[in-house]
């Protein structure tokens, strides 16, 4: 998740890294040779902000899953117990305690 969310970060800082070092190499040198890389740097911050536009755009679009919060959940949780002496979560239909073999009832 993290990395396809930092993706378009990635290709604006390399198109903004090869279109500042082409023009400004080519200002250095009085010469328009990098003028290409330049273009390919511009085209791929276009690029990676054309992907941050698309990933906002699809997230509008998505529902939002957060089921595991919803109060609906929280009434499904209740066929949970706690071991009494290791307070782990357990089963209600357990009758130890799966983590110190505690009997819980
Ligand atoms: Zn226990």
């Amino acid at each position: 998740m993290a990395k396809t969310k930092l993706s378009w970060i990635v290709f604006v800082v390399t198109g903004l890294i090869v279109a500042a070092m082409s023009y400004i190499l080519d200002r250095i040198r009085g010469t328009k040779n990098l003028v290409f890389f330049a273009f390919i740097g511009v085209v791929l911050i276009l690029y990676g902000l054309s992907k941050l536009l698309m990933g906002i755009a699809i997230n509008i679009g998505k529902p939002k899953r957060e089921y595991k919060h919803t109060p609906e959940y929280h009434k499904k949780d209740h066929g949970y117990k706690y071991c009494p002496k290791c307070a782990s979560k357990l089963r209600s239909t357990f009758n130890f305690c799966y983590n110190c073999g505690e009997r819980v009832n």
